[in-house]
């Protein structure tokens, strides 16, 4: 039996102020990407990461773009 039952999502902490009133959600891109979105309630600054690194939110836009692959 593990000890460990502190899910990762809980111990989010805005970047921005510090606070902890984060909110994390794992989503599905458009193009198979599985990115994690952070919300802070407190400054509402948000953030997109995958795999653990900071995505652009422009990226995510494009990501999230369903593209017409030109033959
Ligand atoms: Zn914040």
């Amino acid at each position: 039996m593990s000890l460990v039952t502190t899910p990762a999502r809980a111990l989010a902490v805005c970047s921005v102020c510090a606070g902890t009133r984060v909110t994390a959600i794992t989503m599905t891109l458009t193009d198979g990407s599985v990115v994690d979105f952070a919300s802070c309630h407190t400054c509402e600054h948000k953030s997109w990461t995958q795999g653990g690194a900071p995505l652009d939110i422009s990226t995510v836009l494009r990501k999230a773009t369903k593209t017409k692959v030109a033959r």
